[in-house]
Protein backbone atom coordinates (compact mmCIF):
# COMPACT_ATOMS: atom_id res chain seq x y z
CA UNK A 1 0.00 0.00 0.00
CA UNK A 2 1.50 3.23 -0.99
CA UNK A 3 1.92 6.15 1.62
CA UNK A 4 2.34 9.78 1.55
CA UNK A 5 2.45 12.24 3.99
CA UNK A 6 -0.24 15.27 5.20
CA UNK A 7 0.66 18.59 7.37
CA UNK A 8 -2.17 20.15 8.76
CA UNK A 9 -1.16 23.88 8.75
CA UNK A 10 -0.91 26.42 11.71
CA UNK A 11 -4.06 28.20 10.73
CA UNK A 12 -6.38 24.74 9.73
CA UNK A 13 -5.10 24.32 13.85
CA UNK A 14 -5.61 27.62 15.12
CA UNK A 15 -9.44 27.53 13.49
CA UNK A 16 -10.01 24.04 15.15
CA UNK A 17 -10.42 22.48 11.58
CA UNK A 18 -8.06 19.30 12.49
CA UNK A 19 -11.42 17.01 12.83
CA UNK A 20 -12.76 18.48 9.79
CA UNK A 21 -10.04 17.50 7.70
CA UNK A 22 -9.35 14.48 9.53
CA UNK A 23 -13.61 13.70 8.43
CA UNK A 24 -12.59 14.22 4.84
CA UNK A 25 -9.48 12.26 4.89
CA UNK A 26 -11.29 9.15 6.33
CA UNK A 27 -14.35 9.27 4.08
CA UNK A 28 -12.09 9.50 1.16
CA UNK A 29 -10.33 5.99 2.06
CA UNK A 30 -7.31 6.74 3.39
CA UNK A 31 -6.11 4.83 6.69
CA UNK A 32 -4.40 6.94 9.26
CA UNK A 33 -1.06 5.18 10.34
CA UNK A 34 0.31 7.62 12.29
CA UNK A 35 -0.11 10.99 13.39
CA UNK A 36 1.76 13.63 15.63
CA UNK A 37 1.22 17.21 16.35
CA UNK A 38 3.95 19.48 16.84
CA UNK A 39 5.01 23.23 16.49
CA UNK A 40 7.94 23.86 13.71
CA UNK A 41 11.00 25.64 15.13
CA UNK A 42 12.09 28.37 12.04
CA UNK A 43 15.33 26.37 11.22
CA UNK A 44 13.11 23.11 11.41
CA UNK A 45 10.39 24.64 8.87
CA UNK A 46 13.73 25.78 6.66
CA UNK A 47 14.88 22.53 6.35
CA UNK A 48 11.70 21.24 5.85
CA UNK A 49 10.86 23.56 2.72
CA UNK A 50 14.48 23.74 1.55
CA UNK A 51 13.64 22.84 -1.98
CA UNK A 52 11.69 26.65 -1.43
CA UNK A 53 14.46 28.29 -0.17
CA UNK A 54 15.12 30.96 -3.74
CA UNK A 55 11.74 31.80 -3.78
CA UNK A 56 10.39 35.16 -2.71
CA UNK A 57 8.00 33.62 -0.68
CA UNK A 58 10.51 31.51 1.33
CA UNK A 59 11.03 33.81 4.64
CA UNK A 60 7.37 34.41 5.20
CA UNK A 61 6.13 30.77 4.48
CA UNK A 62 8.98 29.77 7.06
CA UNK A 63 7.72 32.19 9.76
CA UNK A 64 4.09 31.39 8.92
CA UNK A 65 4.55 27.09 9.18
CA UNK A 66 6.68 28.31 12.40
CA UNK A 67 3.53 30.15 13.99
CA UNK A 68 1.81 27.76 15.37
CA UNK A 69 1.22 23.94 16.16
CA UNK A 70 0.51 21.72 13.09
CA UNK A 71 -0.74 18.05 12.62
CA UNK A 72 1.03 15.53 10.82
CA UNK A 73 -0.01 12.84 9.12
CA UNK A 74 0.97 9.05 7.41
CA UNK A 75 -1.52 8.24 4.96
CA UNK A 76 -2.19 4.64 3.33
CA UNK A 77 -3.99 4.07 0.20
CA UNK A 78 -3.53 3.04 -3.09
CA UNK A 79 -2.22 5.43 -5.16
CA UNK A 80 -1.84 7.83 -1.84
CA UNK A 81 0.26 10.26 -3.20
CA UNK A 82 -2.13 11.18 -5.99
CA UNK A 83 -5.15 11.13 -3.94
CA UNK A 84 -3.87 13.38 -1.43
CA UNK A 85 -3.03 15.72 -3.94
CA UNK A 86 -6.16 16.02 -5.70
CA UNK A 87 -8.01 16.43 -2.29
CA UNK A 88 -6.10 18.94 -0.99
CA UNK A 89 -6.78 21.34 -3.79
CA UNK A 90 -4.33 24.16 -5.71
CA UNK A 91 -1.78 26.03 -4.32
CA UNK A 92 -4.34 28.86 -4.35
CA UNK A 93 -7.77 28.32 -2.60
CA UNK A 94 -9.34 30.60 -5.01
CA UNK A 95 -7.82 28.69 -7.77
CA UNK A 96 -8.58 24.84 -6.33
CA UNK A 97 -11.65 22.69 -7.42
CA UNK A 98 -14.66 22.93 -5.41
CA UNK A 99 -14.76 20.46 -2.86
CA UNK A 100 -11.00 20.03 -2.82
CA UNK A 101 -9.75 21.16 1.14
CA UNK A 102 -8.13 24.37 0.23
CA UNK A 103 -10.96 25.43 -1.77
CA UNK A 104 -13.38 24.64 1.09
CA UNK A 105 -10.80 26.04 4.19
CA UNK A 106 -7.93 27.92 2.59
CA UNK A 107 -7.52 31.57 3.90
CA UNK A 108 -4.93 32.44 0.67
CA UNK A 109 -1.90 30.93 -1.46
CA UNK A 110 0.28 30.71 1.89
CA UNK A 111 -2.47 30.32 4.74
CA UNK A 112 -3.95 26.85 2.53
CA UNK A 113 -4.65 24.88 5.74
CA UNK A 114 -2.89 21.91 4.17
CA UNK A 115 0.13 20.21 2.68
CA UNK A 116 1.04 17.31 0.67
CA UNK A 117 3.76 15.65 -0.39
CA UNK A 118 4.50 16.29 -4.04
CA UNK A 119 5.68 12.68 -5.07
CA UNK A 120 6.48 9.60 -3.91
CA UNK A 121 10.53 10.40 -3.72
CA UNK A 122 9.02 13.45 -1.29
CA UNK A 123 6.86 11.10 0.50
CA UNK A 124 9.83 9.40 1.39
CA UNK A 125 11.79 12.31 2.29
CA UNK A 126 9.02 14.06 4.25
CA UNK A 127 8.03 10.24 6.36
CA UNK A 128 11.59 10.21 7.03
CA UNK A 129 11.69 13.92 8.56
CA UNK A 130 8.75 13.93 10.59
CA UNK A 131 8.47 9.73 11.61
CA UNK A 132 12.34 8.58 10.87
CA UNK A 133 14.53 7.04 13.37
CA UNK A 134 15.69 10.33 15.78
CA UNK A 135 12.46 11.93 15.56
N1 LIG B 1 3.28 29.66 -0.80
C1 LIG B 1 3.31 31.00 -0.47
N2 LIG B 1 3.26 31.91 -1.49
C2 LIG B 1 3.18 31.57 -2.79
C3 LIG B 1 3.17 30.20 -3.12
C4 LIG B 1 3.21 29.26 -2.11
O1 LIG B 1 3.40 31.34 0.70
O2 LIG B 1 3.12 32.44 -3.67
C5 LIG B 1 3.32 28.65 0.28
C6 LIG B 1 2.00 27.87 0.43
O3 LIG B 1 1.75 27.66 1.81
C7 LIG B 1 2.32 26.60 -0.31
C8 LIG B 1 3.80 26.38 0.05
O4 LIG B 1 4.33 27.71 0.03
O5 LIG B 1 1.50 25.53 0.08
C9 LIG B 1 4.60 25.51 -0.89
O6 LIG B 1 4.48 26.03 -2.20
P1 LIG B 1 4.20 25.08 -3.45
O7 LIG B 1 4.37 25.92 -4.67
O8 LIG B 1 5.04 23.85 -3.30
O9 LIG B 1 2.65 24.74 -3.30
P2 LIG B 1 1.89 23.38 -2.91
O10 LIG B 1 2.71 22.23 -3.44
O11 LIG B 1 1.81 23.37 -1.39
O12 LIG B 1 0.56 23.49 -3.56
MG1 LIG C 1 4.77 21.82 -3.40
Amino acid sequence: MEQTLALIKPDAVQRRLVGAIISEIEKNDFQIVAIRTLKLSIDAAKQFYQAHRSKPFFDSLVGYMASGRIFVLLLEKDDAVEAWRKLHGHTDPTQAEIGTLRQRFGIDVQQNSVHAADSLATALDEINFFFGEGQ
